[in-house]
């Protein structure tokens, strides 16, 4: 059972007034495809990952076709998210999918964070996005907008993650997750926050603590 403060009561019931139905970005149809799209998306946008990902996934369909090429292969398909270590984590992370779970992607932190390229965060939101475990993925906009709403208050993304599944009820981490994420790319942007189009700004303490500014 969550902590009851009303203040953090009262964000969450906007932000499911706000944006219900909001639905990952990511586009993917499988486990193995997420796990892909996720670990692409690191320091790159999902804009971007969504624009490489169809040919990977035409000409890499299943994680052993993924495991049984090389990173000098896949580089040319993802370079424009970023890195060539990414490839490489890629072909790596089916490989041992391959070789130590029976080409199943699995299902729990603590195998998902053996493979290479996958921390906390992208074993959060592939067990959220595939398999429906509740999880919230503490990214850049997540860390960002709780603190400023004051549903964490926490200058760690570890923190933020603890503090925001004590304060937001299990069964909605994933969902509440996906929601403030989009309120953080559409209006809680990191350098110029569009306060004054936004339905939060009357209870929200980094507002008030910026009057003027934004
Ligand atoms: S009022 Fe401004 S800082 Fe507060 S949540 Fe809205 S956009 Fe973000």
């Amino acid at each position: 059972m969550p902590n009851y403060n009303p203040h953090i009561d009262k964000v969450l019931q906007m932000l499911r007034d706000m944006y219900p139905g909001v639905k990952p970005s990511l586009n993917f149809s499988n486990p193995y495809e997420i796990l892909v799209a996720t670990i692409l998306s690191a320091q790159s946008t999902d804009k971007q990952v969504n624009k490489v990902t169809p040919a990977v996934f035409r000409d890499f369909p299943t994680v052993y076709d993924m495991a049984n090429t090389t990173p000098e292969i896949l580089y040319p398909y993802v370079k424009s998210c970023g890195f060539k270590s990414k490839a490489n984590n890629l072909v790596m992370a089916a490989r041992k999918i391959v070789e130590q779970f029976g080409g199943e992607v699995p299902r729990t932190h603590e195998e998902l964070m053996t493979l290479s390229g996958v921390g906390l965060k992208t074993a959060d939101v592939v067990l959220s996005h595939a398999f429906g475990v509740p999880a919230i993925a503490v990214d850049t906009h997540v860390f960002r907008v709780s603190n400023r709403l004051k549903i964490a208050d926490a200058n760690t993304v570890e923190k933020t993650r603890e503090q925001l599944m004590e304060n937001i009820p299990m069964e909605e981490w994933s969902s509440m997750h996906l929601k403030i994420i989009h309120h953080g790319r559409e209006l809680c942007k990191a350098r110029n926050p569009l306060c004054s189009s936004c339905a939060l700004q009357d209870i929200c303490p980094h507002y008030f603590k910026n009057k003027g500014e934004n």
